[in-house]
């Protein structure tokens, strides 16, 4: 428990939520800004800021259980076509609250106001450079 985090003091009663699923290991509530209906917050009961904090333990226990609360959200409403898994990590990336979460927003149509933005670079890599990236990540994954 961090004194000073927002979502340790969601898990500890001390402020409200709209809770959808608990158990020893995650709390899955309403995300407050419902960029889509039903869009949720799925947190680590344990605090650790972001992705690179999880052990292999914690990854297998928290992202175990993503999937039924994905399902529960998509069987709440028939209109649910599709849905966004995000996990910001690092202010740069977005990341607001310094304890580790996951975002489930369930998908209406193309035009429900959710957007996310990927620009295709690939004609700025030549293979070389691939390989050098490609390279300098492998190096660093460990046995
Ligand atoms: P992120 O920007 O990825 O760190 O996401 C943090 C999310 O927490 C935002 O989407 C906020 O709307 C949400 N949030 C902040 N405070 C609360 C709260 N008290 N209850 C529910 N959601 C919250
Ligand atoms: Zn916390």
């Amino acid at each position: 428990m961090d004194n000073n985090c927002i979502f340790c003091k969601i898990i500890n009663g001390d402020i409200p939520s709209y809770t959808v699923y608990e158990d020893d290991v995650v709390k899955a509530f309403l995300d407050i800004s419902q960029a889509t209906p039903g869009h949720t917050l799925v947190i680590p009961k344990k605090h650790v800021q972001n992705i690179y904090e999880y052990d292999d333990n914690l990854a297998e226990q928290v992202f175990s259980r993503i999937p039924k609360i994905a399902r529960a959200i998509k069987a709440s409403s028939p209109d649910i076509k599709g849905m966004n898994i995000v996990n910001n990590n690092g202010e740069v990336a977005y990341q607001s609250v310094f304890h580790s979460h996951f975002h489930l927003i369930p998908r209406y149509s193309e035009k429900d106001g959710f957007e996310m933005s990927f620009q295709d670079n690939g004609k700025n890599y030549d293979e070389e450079t691939l390989v050098k990236i490609k390279n300098e990540i492998s190096k660093h994954m460990g046995a």
